[in-house]
């Protein structure tokens, strides 16, 4: 999805990769899998660092959850990054069969995104500097936040890169980059993520 849009990216898998990239992606998966190969790996501590020093990041679904400061129905010895001030619980719209698609408004955008939510987290609660960009009713009927953001930091509690359509991750450049410019300036393909 970033390299459509004309902007670098690879893999990181150690200290020294992570030391060269300008802004992070935290994927979907497993985030207690995640959370205990961070560990496994040596890289939970250069990850938090850079996190802390404020490396531009974009948290999707299991990287939502890995993201927040805290969280609902994890398992206890799941680590946190905590770049973002939210409280996320795991597996809130229930187990793999409850996996589902919606079409979701999300402030600024417009038609609504189409959004794929694969066993996803949903925000329980967002700190005062996280703003919501999407939400949607959970499992009791209350509207929940399930797309946010708090200065360099954005979390979706859906995959933006399964639905072929590049508007989260260009708002996510936006974002970590370049707040006023459109998508596609020169400082955008010097970049890499
Ligand atoms: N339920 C998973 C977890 O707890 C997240 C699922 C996903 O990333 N699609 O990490």
């Amino acid at each position: 999805m970033f390299e459509a849009l004309g902007v670098g990216a690879s893999a990181v898998a150690d200290a020294p990769a992570l030391a060269s990239v300008d802004a992070i992606v935290i994927p979907g998966g497993e985030s207690t899998a995640i959370s205990r190969l961070l560990e496994t790996s040596g890289m939970l501590g250069p990850l938090r660092r850079r996190i802390e020093e404020g490396i531009p990041a974009f948290g999707t679904c299991a990287g939502m959850i890995l993201l927040a400061g805290e969280v609902l129905d994890g398992r206890p010895d799941q680590h946190q990054l905590g770049g973002i001030d939210i409280s996320v619980r795991r597996n809130a719209f229930g187990r793999q069969v409850d996996s589902f698609e919606t079409d979701l408004d999300v402030k600024g955008l417009d038609p609504p995104f189409h959004a794929v939510f694969i066993r996803a987290p949903i925000v329980e609660r967002a700190g005062v500097g996280v703003e919501t960009l999407a939400s949607i009713e959970g499992y009791d009927g209350t509207r929940r936040a399930v797309l946010c953001r708090q200065g360099c930091r954005m979390v979706s509690a859906f995959h933006p890169e399964l639905s072929g359509d590049p508007r989260l991750h260009e708002m996510f450049l936006t974002i970590a980059f370049d707040r006023d410019a459109t998508v596609g300036t020169a400082s955008r393909s010097r970049t890499n993520l």
